[in-house]
């Protein structure tokens, strides 16, 4: 099949070396599990234990706080130790329900009994998918029956499952697709009820042969679903680099994907549903990867919502140097972590530990700008990050908002990569963009 791409992008170094071949890995945590009320986009859930109770695997302990919101559950049995605040891995706080672990994994009753899903009405499929409490797991967070009541079905063209995984270093979808790639196909088989004239795909980039593969042959005898293998390119997993391969309309700024008639999903999130529809099962695990240089044994991990990072580390052997800088999630798109303490969310899908602090080393060889466009070339969404940050630095948020269109930055660090003057241009949006909504808020 043809490879495709889409306009812009870079060809960061991939490290997937480090942990490609480790497969997923149950790990069972020993210490409290922290369940944070704010993990999804939208409002908080809100508690429904208190300290003292006693809860199963699978139980809800706190309940959406709306339609944008989701359940959240406990991911062992133990008894409730606190509802208090408690960091996250951006250093954040929020209420959260720590959950002393009995060792036991006590499943809550119904949770993973298989059921009868081919009388199943669409309402009741998209219940069971907003009780299971599951939310986009590539990083965003949105929960996931949201993205999945549309206005017009019928306008839906493809159910994308993004298996991309463009973020060096990271591993763990494809393993999952390596490994799961059956029941990938059954989830996708079940989201693409909802919409009658969608096809569902699967994209791959072509670092992942054996992931490719493994799909393919689950396809067979599939007839709404298929694999698209797509060049090795960040960012790729985007979600407008995504619909752009797949459908060739450009999302207009602004635009959601069901206007270019697409849902898109991360293979993790399609592989949550399938547990959901079929086994009644709440998203409680989820794949992670442990890598970076600084880690004894990096890996891949099918781990519990609510562990700590700390933990996971400890199962990789700890550390084989003293890491100099800790990211939640990958080197493009990941963000600096205080502490490992913080516990694994329902989006997190990977520790990165590097002995070397490139954006230290960048800033401190930053010299002024060139003008020499290359960040405009890299630009996936053909922004103008030369002139964005000319704005950004003067404070001209007018023109950075609605000339230059700065707000529909999507963080990819495309432009930083490419600037030969080392000038931080995504942790500049960043802060910019953070600025603009707060200014807004009040
Ligand atoms: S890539 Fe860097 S040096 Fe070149 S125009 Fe953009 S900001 Fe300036
Ligand atoms: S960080 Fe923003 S401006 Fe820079 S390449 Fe990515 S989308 Fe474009």
């Amino acid at each position: 099949m043809e490879i495709k791409t889409f306009h812009g992008g870079v060809h960061p170094a991939e490290h997937k070396e480090l942990s490609k071949e480790s497969p997923l890995t149950p790990l069972l945590p020993k210490g409290e599990l922290v369940y944070m009320t704010n993990q999804h986009i939208g409002k908080p859930a809100s508690p429904v234990v208190k300290k003292g109770d006693h809860v199963l695997a699978g139980q809800l302990i706190a309940e959406a706080g709306g339609f944008v919101s989701a359940n959240i559950v406990s991911s062992v049995s133990g008894t409730v130790k606190a509802v208090e605040p408690r960091k996250n891995a951006s250093g954040g706080s929020a209420m959260a329900i720590v959950v002393e672990n009995d060792g036991e994994y006590t499943l809550a009753e119904g949770v993973g009994v298989e059921s009868d899903t081919a009388n199943l009405s669409n309402q009741e499929l998209l219940a069971k998918i907003q009780k299971a409490g599951i939310v986009g797991m590539g990083g965003a967070g949105f929960p996931t029956h949201v993205k999945l009541t549309v206005k017009a079905p019928e306008k839906i063209d493809y159910v994308i499952a993004n298996g991309a995984e463009c973020e060096p270093y990271i591993t763990c979808d494809d393993q999952l697709m390596r490994t799961r790639s059956a029941e990938i196909v059954e989830g996708l088989e079940y989201m693409l009820r909802l919409f009658p004239n969608a096809r569902g795909v699967v994209v791959i980039e072509n670092n992942k042969p054996e992931a490719i593969a493994a799909m393919e042959k689950a396809c067979q005898g599939h007839d709404r679903v298929y694999v698209q293998p797509v060049l090795t390119k960040y960012p790729q997993g985007g979600e407008r680099s995504l619909i752009t391969v797949i459908t060739q309309k450009h999302l207009k700024l602004g635009m959601l994907p069901a206007d270019a008639g697409c849902v898109v999903d991360n293979v993790g999130t399609v592989y949550a549903i399938y547990r959901a529809v079929k086994f009644n099962e709440p998203l409680m695990e989820r794949g992670f990867t442990v890598s970076g240089d600084a880690v004894r044994n990096p890996g891949n991990f099918w781990v519990k919502i609510g562990t700590s990072h700390q933990e996971l580390v400890d199962a990789c052997g700890g550390f084989e140097q003293e890491p100099k800088k800790v990211l939640s999630g990958g080197p493009m798109m990941g963000f600096a972590m205080t502490g490992l303490e913080a516990p694994i969310c329902k989006n997190n899908n990977a520790l990165t530990c590097l002995t070397v602090d490139e954006v230290e080393i960048a800033e401190s060889e930053m010299t002024a700008c060139l003008r020499c466009g290359r960040c405009s070339r890299a630009c996936p969404l053909g922004l103008s990050p030369q002139l964005m940050q000319v704005a950004a630095i003067r404070k001209d948020y007018d023109r950075y908002e609605h000339k230059l269109y700065g707000l529909d930055c999507i963080g990819c660090g495309c432009c930083t990569y490419g600037c030969p003057a080392k000038r931080p241009l995504m942790q500049l949006f960043k802060t910019t963009k953070a600025e603009i909504m707060a200014m807004k808020k009040r």
